[in-house]
């Protein structure tokens, strides 16, 4: 799966995403969609006071958290629903007789071989120790290459479902990327990883909270040590040994600022000059023990980490090594070991990082966990029995007017000239709209599962993942590929393959609900829909052209006029978030809040137009004695509705693109003329700014 922070997702991702039941649904049921109802807002709040409060008062006291949740909203309502339906699939498919298909055989027993935690527990730590004894064994750092690799061919690369999304592997990460000159080619892109903190910032940052962190991080490595088998001393010494390494990479490794700036990860090289910046590090041993194929050029996506990593191993001893690479392997794979892994993975990386207070059922994990390893065969099952076609006629129809609006808006803009207009158009007419799932699934067919082998299951996927990735080396690009899977309740927009795609879990209620009027619709899947198109035009988007290449379309003069809008927006989110006790840095969420104030601008002009079509306006009498308007932005205040735990909050905050709920309201109502018109706000209320902020 594709994560860098080119690519611009709607939602958070994170393990929190699936850890969202109120409690366990019993085998077959459902748990309940949640609905659009107007009588879910508090009117004891004026809505120009506190827009959030307004919308979310009555939702928040009624939907209290749970226990295993650190994070609960209406959309996580969706998330639990289609995590109960992805269940469902795996059940039936596990229960299924003979005459199960290839795809319901691999599903069904992988589900059931992660059910079987009792053989998982008697197994312990047995089927790691092979690659433990390994790294017992290594000796001599010019064996660092094969070692790497044959740990890198184990663990399922870019694991979104965990808390460290951006952790692409031990040590540095290795997949495939578009060229960002000729986004039609695939390259090999070689990454900075192998901290396993959610971001640099937690290694880096002096305040008392992340010395604290830290040092629960230190008590968390040495218990996984000792785990493993260390003496409690050696796993103390071995722990302070990994925090400094990590802290080398920390140090070397790209800001979270930087990285959002695509031509910082533009560094095209030669082997060979990949081999100049890491001379002790053996890259053609490493490729050939990989068995990746040859690629034109490689994508040092963050250089000065990889000088970060030669400086590690040129003056690191071999005894530190066993130790950073004896952690870093547990770390990897502790979820799929057996309890006293998973619990000690689950209480430095979800209690002290996300504040969540009990685990997840294992049914649930073990959902997650097939829809990461076996995405495409769980989407088959999943889309068959819960995507109707209908929802995806009907989308296509709402991303269609979303499209002309953001066409009409370009055209009435006062500050871009002719020429960069033209430019925006041609980007526009050329986007690809992908809806529910892909035209061409993946073929399993060579992945070998077996019913009583959970960890070599999740062994044999990770490298069978991550040679489907070396295999696009130096091939052409499919934009039909999907970078999540259907049942993700999340959307995404990639612009070096101009493509907007909503996977079919996100498109039930309340984002889309076939029974809502179309100003309910717009307001939610609407706003998703306009939010993603918006992307594509965000401070990163619009460094790419129509095809995908990173290329300057805008007059210089457009240029300065987008950077003075982008300022407004990256000001106003630059704000205290007294919940996650952290300041926000709006040049972190820029690319995200430009999108939800687009998106909202967007999917109101497409409602507009749609309200005209039928003899109406915005300010006509709509349900629940609320006007159109008033109906609209309810509902982009309800798919919003929720809570976070302050240790969620704060990383989050941290480390994610997306503003916390309580902003993603308020700021962009308050942004918006219109959101005043239909609540009858005055300047000086809280929710209208007096300077107002507006790209799209
Ligand atoms: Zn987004």
């Amino acid at each position: 799966m594709r994560l860098l922070t080119v690519f611009a997702a709607f939602l958070i991702l994170c393990a929190t995403s699936f850890a969202q039941a109120p409690s366990p649904a019993s085998q077959g049921s459902m748990p309940a969609l949640e609905h659009f109802n107007p009588e879910q807002a508090d009117k004891s709040v004026d809505p120009c006071s506190d827009f959030f409060q307004y919308a979310c008062n009555k939702w928040i006291k009624a939907n209290p958290m749970p226990p295993d949740q650190t994070r609960s909203g209406t959309f996580d309502k969706l998330i639990v629903w289609n995590v109960a339906a992805v269940r469902n699939t795996l059940e039936t498919a596990a229960n299924g007789t003979s005459d199960r298909t290839p795809v319901e055989q691999k599903i069904g027993d992988y589900y059931a071989s992660c059910m079987d935690e009792a053989t998982i527990n008697k197994l312990g730590i047995d089927p790691l120790m092979p690659m433990l004894d390994r790294i017992a064994k290594f000796h001599d750092k010019s064996q660092l290459p094969d070692l790497i690799a044959s740990i890198h061919q184990m663990i399922r690369p870019a694991d979104l479902n965990r808390i460290d999304a951006e952790y692409q592997g031990v040590l540095f990460g290795l997949y495939a990327w578009p060229d960002f000159d000729n986004a039609r080619l695939n390259l090999a892109a070689l990454d900075q990883s192998g901290m396993a903190l959610p971001g640099r910032e937690f290694y880096l940052n002096d305040d008392d909270k992340s010395k604290q962190i830290r040092e629960q991080y230190l008590k968390h490595v040495a218990h996984m040590l000792e785990l493993s088998g260390e003496p409690p001393a050696q796993a103390a010494t071995d722990a302070q040994v990994v925090l400094s390494m990590e802290t080398v990479l920390a140090h070397a490794a790209m800001d979270i600022i930087a990285r959002r700036d695509p031509k910082n990860q533009n560094n095209k090289m030669s082997l060979q000059q990949v081999q100049a910046l890491t001379p002790s590090f053996n890259w053609s041993r490493y490729f050939a023990a990989m068995h990746a194929p040859a690629s034109p050029q490689y994508l040092v996506l963050a250089p000065d980490f990889f000088a970060g990593m030669e400086k590690l191993i040129s003056t690191e001893s071999i005894e530190h090594w066993r130790a950073y690479l004896r952690f870093s392997t547990l770390h990897s794979v502790a979820p799929f070991l057996s309890q006293p892994f998973v619990d000690e993975d689950f209480d430095f990386f979800h209690r002290t990082l996300l504040g969540a207070k009990q685990i997840q059922p294992r049914w649930r994990r073990c959902s997650v966990n097939a829809d990461a390893d076996l995405g495409e065969a769980v989407g088959q099952a999943y889309v068959a029995k819960y995507f109707p076609p209908e929802n995806k006629k009907r989308m296509l129809e709402m991303v269609k007017a979303i499209e002309t609006a953001l066409g009409e808006d370009i055209d009435a803009t006062s500050w871009m000239s002719a020429e960069t207009k033209k430019q925006a158009h041609i980007k526009l007419a050329a986007q690809v709209d992908k809806i529910g799932y892909p035209d061409h699934w993946i073929d399993y067919s060579s992945l070998e599962i077996k019913r009583e082998d959970f960890f070599s299951n999740v062994r044999r996927a990770a490298k069978f993942e991550i040679e489907r990735r070396m295999a696009k080396f130096g091939k052409p690009v499919d934009r039909h590929e999907w970078g999540m899977t259907p049942p993700t309740v999340n959307a995404y927009e990639d612009p070096q393959t101009n493509t907007i795609n909503f996977p079919a879990g996100i498109l039930q209620p309340p984002f889309f609900d076939a029974a809502q009027i179309d100003a309910v619709n717009y307001g939610a899947i609407g706003m998703v829909i306009g939010h993603e198109i918006t992307h594509g035009y965000d401070d990163q988007g619009r460094k790419f052209d129509a095809d995908g290449n990173l290329r300057d379309w805008w007059t210089p003069a457009d240029s300065a006029n987008y950077d003075e809008r982008d300022k407004c927006i990256t000001d106003e989110y630059t704000q205290e978030v007294p919940e996650a006790g952290v300041k926000q840095d709006g040049k972190l969420s820029a690319g995200e809040d430009t999108a939800d104030n687009g998106g909202v601008h967007l999917a109101m002009a497409a409602l507009a137009n749609t309200l005209k079509s039928q003899g109406k306006d915005l300010d006509t009498p709509a349900g629940g004695g609320l006007t159109e308007l008033q109906n609209f932005f309810l509902s982009y205040g309800n798919i919003w509705c929720g809570d976070w735990r302050p240790e969620a909050a704060r990383t989050a905050v941290m480390t994610q693109g997306h503003s916390l709920n309580r902003y993603r309201i308020n700021n962009v109502v308050a942004n918006m003329p219109e959101f005043a018109h239909a609540f009858g706000c005055h300047a000086g209320q809280p929710m209208v700014h007096a300077n107002a902020c507006r790209v799209w």
